[in-house]
Parts: structure tokens; C-alpha cells; sequence
């Protein structure tokens, strides 16, 4: 993830520096605590609770994948023979259907709504095999939750979000916490707010918090006793001093992006297909919206001639990656034709305004 004087990556984080870190990392040190809930997890759980207008609702986990897997696990436990299968949509980062696997569950993977890109509750297949679903907030943007609500209430199936990228739509609408469904998020360092490698359940229900708790450190409930099906989810306090310090950053960080975002959007104006831009998405992604297969691919080589790095984030659904290939529902349609014509562009905090023109005018050109 290099930029030279002319390649331009498709991300480029930038992580809070050394010295802001070190200074949480004395905490640590002078409490010698650095695992297992340290003080320093504990803060920043306090923190990002109240950025979310929680009073508690936050448990860190050592990455969205843990966080996944430990929120499967509280929610609804190991797959049983009866409710052997997980539904989860095909455009999606791997990360999301393997969580599913290491629980147990026979993953099926389904198709997608047009207008969100997200696996939504009315379409969603509700057979008596079903022990688990797992709807995406496809790139940080949030299926309708309210329907995912009812759609729990009515059939009993417990459902897991993987809002990986949606930290900042949080921190916007705290309205999306709720007791019966938990949203989980990646801090990884693609991700707009990140501790390195990390992630967190946020969920508004005491007793689901004090499962993740459980299942997140082996199964333990106040003895060394494994009680539950569990394994290590737990983030350390090295990494909680990540968080913290930049957190601190936080706002500035987001009025840059905003700052990238108008320049992006005066950009492209009048040019073919449409660009998607964060708040829509979460701050890290940029996606141009082909008309068509056939531009998309034009564009994505032109990008590639001109030393331009871009991403098709989902790829083209876990359908096709040889992992999942078994795991397809027959046909997939939207995730067939949107995957063929989303493409990553490139996105950071301080991308120069000469690469964007550049960014621009590539597009322009090519689409
Ligand atoms: C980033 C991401 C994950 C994985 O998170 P890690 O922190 O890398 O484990 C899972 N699902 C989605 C949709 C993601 O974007």
C-alpha cells in the first residue's frame, strides 16, 4: 500500500503516530494490565459506547471476524442438526460466511436487494432448516433493521449484522442499536475507524453483553470453568491504545474525508454511470456505477494503465470463490450484475486534489 511520485493506491490508512499511542501504553504499564479487559479496553468500550449515545452497548473484540463469531455464538449458539444452515448473502467479504463455518453451520449463500446491496428481510427465505442469518451492511450502508426486527419476531430466527464498515453510521444514527439484533464492526486498518486489527459487538441488551464477554474469553463466567462454546475474541489493551488515540483524532479525521468527498463529487460531475460517496457509504469507499459490464471492465484497465489502483471490494460474490462455490443458491442475479459493475476507487483522508483530477479524467476518457 505504497504511493510512489505516480501510483496511486486504492487506500492508504493512516493510523494515530507512535507517540499518541505510547502515551495510553503508560496506563497499561503502570496498572501492569494488558489483557483480559484491561483498563485501556475498558475505556474505550466507555468511549465508543458514548459516541454510539449508549450508556454501555460496546464489547472489543480482537477483530470483526471474532466479533462476528463471538455475537453468532451469544445470539445463537453453535449450529444445531435440526438448524444445520446460515443464510448469508453472496456479496459480501469472506470473513462473513467463514464466522458462520467455524460456528458450525452449513453456509447458503442468497441474493441481494437492488436499491441497498444488502440481504434484505422480505426477500429473505424463511425454511425450518434455518438457524441463522447474517445480513451485510454493504459497505457500511445498513439493511432496513426495523424489517430485520419483525423478521426475528415473526419466525424466531436469530439474526447477526456484520456492519464491519459501519462505525461512522453509528456514531450518525444511534437509533440502529437495538436488544434483539446485534450489529458487529471491523477496526481492521481499511477500516475508517481502526485500532490496527480489532472489532466490536454493539449491542443494547445487558445479558447478550455479558454472553459476548463469556463466549469472547473461552467459555468463562467468574471461574476458569468453560460453560459455553467459546474461543479467544478478546482484544489487548495494546491495541485498546490504538482506538483511543484515534479516537481522539476522530472528528478532524472525518472533515477530511468530507473535504475528499466534495472534491470528488465536483470531479465527476456530467460523467456516465454514478459515483457513490460516503456519508451514503462509510468514509473509506468511493464507487463508480457503471452503466454496463463492458464500461466497467474498460475502466478498471484504464485505471490500471495509468498506475491507478482500484478494487472490487466483494470481488465478484463469495459465489464464485472455490471455498463457497457449493454453497450458491442457483442463480444470484443482482449480485451477478452488481459486482460487474461496481468498482473501488481510490480513497483516503489526504488524497491530493491532483489525483483526483487524475481519477477523473481517466474515467472520463475510458467510460
Ligand atoms: C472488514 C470486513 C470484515 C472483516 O473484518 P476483520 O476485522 O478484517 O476481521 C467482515 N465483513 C465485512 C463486510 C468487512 O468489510
Amino acid at each position: 500500500m505504497t504511493d510512489d511520485d505516480y501510483r496511486v493506491s486504492v487506500y492508504r490508512p493512516l493510523l494515530p503516530p507512535a507517540d499518541a499511542v505510547a502515551a495510553y501504553i503508560r496506563q497499561s504499564d503502570a496498572a501492569r494490565f494488558y489483557a483480559n479487559r484491561g483498563p485501556l479496553v475498558c475505556q474505550l468500550e466507555a468511549r465508543l459506547s458514548a459516541a454510539f449515545g449508549q450508556d454501555d452497548a460496546v464489547r472489543l473484540t480482537a477483530s470483526g471476524t471474532a466479533a462476528i463469531e463471538a455475537a453468532i455464538l451469544a445470539q445463537a449458539g453453535p449450529a444445531r442438526p435440526e438448524k444445520p444452515v446460515a443464510l448469508v448473502p453472496s456479496y459480501t467479504f469472506a470473513a462473513t460466511a467463514l464466522a458462520a463455518e467455524r460456528c458450525g453451520y452449513r453456509v447458503v449463500l442468497t441474493d441481494i436487494a437492488r436499491e441497498t446491496w444488502c440481504l434484505e428481510a422480505e426477500a429473505c427465505p424463511r425454511g425450518d432448516e434455518i438457524g441463522l442469518v447474517l445480513p451485510v451492511a454493504a459497505y457500511g450502508r445498513m439493511p432496513d433493521l426495523d424489517a430485520w426486527s419483525r423478521f426475528r419476531a415473526d419466525t424466531g430466527i436469530p439474526v447477526v449484522i456484520d456492519a464491519a464498515a459501519a462505525t461512522e453510521a453509528l456514531m450518525d444514527r444511534p437509533d440502529l442499536i437495538r436488544a434483539d439484533l446485534p450489529l458487529t464492526l471491523s477496526f481492521h486498518a481499511t477500516k475508517t475507524f481502526s485500532t490496527g486489527e480489532g472489532g466490536a459487538v454493539v449491542w443494547s441488551d445487558a445479558d447478550g453483553l455479558a454472553r459476548i464477554e463469556q463466549v469472547s474469553n473461552f467459555g468463562f463466567h467468574y471461574s476458569r470453568e468453560c460453560k459455553m462454546a467459546g474461543l479467544n475474541a478478546k482484544m489487548s489493551d495494546y491495541h485498546a491504545a490504538v482506538g483511543l488515540a484515534m479516537l481522539d483524532d476522530f472528528p478532524a479525521r472525518r472533515q477530511a474525508y468530507a473535504g475528499i468527498v466534495a472534491r470528488y463529487r465536483d470531479a465527476v460531475r456530467g460523467l456516465p454511470g454514478r459515483l457513490h460517496l460516503p456519508p451514503d457509504l462509510a468514509s473509506v469507499y468511493v464507487l463508480w456505477e457503471a452503466p454496463d459490464a463492458a464500461s466497467h471492465d474498460r475502466v478498471e484497465a484504464a485505471m490500471d494503465d495509468n498506475r491507478i489502483e482500484t478494487r472490487r471490494w466483494y470481488e465478484a460474490g463469495l459465489h464464485v470463490q472455490p471455498h463457497f462455490r457449493s454453497a450458491a443458491r442457483p442463480d444470484l442475479p443482482v449480485t451477478q450484475d452488481l459486482s460487474g459493475r461496481l468498482l473501488g476507487l481510490p480513497m483516503s483522508h489526504d488524497l491530493p486534489a491532483e489525483r483526483i483530477a487524475r481519477i477523473a479524467r481517466v474515467l472520463a476518457e475510458a467510460a
